[in-house]
């Protein structure tokens, strides 16, 4: 059977009005190919038996195409979850001043490497320097890509082919393949596990160094616990023992905290400036966990060691660039002028009053004319305080299904992304920021108007 009407050309669809005014939002050249995409589809649709689509319906397909294809996959969405340092929304949200710095430096040229002084060449790696050493109190530091990179340049820049004594407690899995076992296999270190899952005693660390451990590497255990009959010695202790050998101690601290976590409810943690008080000869830690800057990774400690690694020709492959840099300086700047508890969105969120959080669950409460607020928890997150949460109030909503409501939410321009518990959808206002609320609250109306 003869098709009721021909598929038409490419040039006739351009030609069309409709098509030809859409080359102000995707230009000449995208519009021909998304023609030419649905007309392929078309071809082959037809050939399977199915109808030619009428003009419209095709004018629709290239259009629906086209704003699919200039969707970002990477957009900005609503956390009403509650979990702060969320892995999966991009941990942490910078600081206003991050973003000016960013815009700042990076909509023109920059002294990324220039010596303004000296009219010539400068270093990229004194940016955030400084202020990092003035924070943490280290002689020297060194801020590449993330922290799994951070670890692996340190151990593949002190411990190539060398022995690396750790204990079997600390032969973590972060999320995302950080692996400690993989990444000292990769930087060529060689593994000496030491101690048991649940107890390693000082003595085990001395008894690696005499089996000729030339590093000790400690690692945080970020996202879980061992409890029980457990023991490990002090950090203090371990240090004590490594100097004695002329041995250095490399801590990957993970989250790495600036501000002890003690005093903002959770429990207390070897903050930064801590572990190397306690001796630590390297630090490494996130820039996007705790501290609540741009991903970064930081390594802090001595200048013999830092000056070590800089050299290495991982250093190249894993430094950091000019966005980072201007954000972490900027968020740095916010810790030294002691304006992280306001300024900082992760340390704010985490600040974050339990009355102040009730109240404003109140609020959305009776604008929305909906749900219950209830008492709950918030989840730290990031992999940063393991199973550590913070009291919180939760505006509760029951819809008829609470999965589907919550992918009704998700289809938003800012897409809302709650948690579901025994069939309720649950908003916490701890992590929505406070100039998304009135989309937060306008849409929820939407989406309730539905049910
Ligand atoms: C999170 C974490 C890492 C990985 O840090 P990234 O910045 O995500 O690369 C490494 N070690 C520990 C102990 C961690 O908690």
């Amino acid at each position: 059977m003869k098709p009721l009407r021909p598929i038409p050309s490419v040039d006739s669809l351009l030609n069309l009005p409709t098509i030809s005014g859409l080359q102000q939002d995707y230009g000449h050249a995208w519009i021909v190919s998304a023609v030419r995409e649905v007309l392929d589809e078309i071809r082959s649709q037809v050939s399977s038996g199915e109808t030619i689509p009428t003009e419209e319906e095709i004018i629709q397909r290239v259009t629906n195409l086209l704003k699919t294809q200039s969707t970002a996959t990477l957009q900005s969405v609503i956390n009403a979850t509650g979990v702060v340092l969320h892995t999966n929304l991009g941990r942490a949200p910078l600081c206003r001043s991050a973003l000016d710095a960013i815009a700042q430096t990076s909509l023109g040229f920059s002294t990324l490497e220039y010596d303004l002084s000296r009219g010539q060449r400068g270093k990229r790696d004194i940016h955030a320097a400084d202020l990092l050493t003035r924070l943490t109190g280290a002689e020297a530091a060194l801020v590449v890509n993330n922290n799994a990179g951070a670890v692996m340049l340190a151990l593949a820049a002190l411990a190539n082919r060398k022995k690396v004594a750790i204990s079997r407690s600390q032969l973590v899995e972060i999320g995302g393949g950080f692996r400690i076992p993989e990444v000292m296999r990769l930087s060529g270190a060689k593994l000496l596990e030491i101690g048991t899952t649940n107890r390693t005693h000082l003595a085990d660390y001395e008894n690696a160094i005499q089996e000729g451990a030339q590093l000790v590497l400690l690692a945080h255990q970020s996202n879980f616990k061992i409890v029980g009959f457990t023991s490990t010695p002090s950090l203090p202790e371990i240090t004590a023992l490594a100097h004695r050998y002329d041995l250095p101690v490399v801590y990957d601290l993970g989250s790495g905290a600036l501000i002890d976590p003690e005093t903002l409810g959770l429990e207390p943690d070897l903050t930064v400036q801590a572990s190397l008080r306690h001796g630590a000869d390297l630090v490494c830690f996130s820039g996007d966990k705790l501290l609540g800057g741009p991903q970064a990774g930081i390594i802090v400690g001595k200048t013999k060691l830092i000056e070590k690694i800089r050299g290495h020709a991982f250093y190249r492959s894993l430094r950091a660039d000019k966005l980072c840099l201007a954000a972490l300086s900027a968020t740095l700047l916010e810790y030294l002028k002691g304006m992280a508890a306001e300024t900082v969105p992760v340390i704010a969120m985490l600040s974050r009053k339990e009355a102040d959080l009730r109240a404003q669950a109140g609020r959305w409460r009776s604008e929305l004319q909906a749900g219950q607020v209830i008492a709950g928890e918030s989840a730290i997150g990031g992999g940063s305080l393991p199973g550590q949460t913070l009291p919180t109030w939760l505006l509760a909503v029951n819809p008829k299904s609470a999965r589907k409501f919550n992918q009704r939410l998700r289809r938003f321009e800012t897409p809302i992304i709650a948690r579901i518990e025994n069939d309720q959808v649950l908003l916490d206002p701890r992590t929505v920021l406070p100039d998304q609320e009135t989309v937060l609250l306008a849409n929820l109306k939407i989406a309730l108007s539905e049910e």
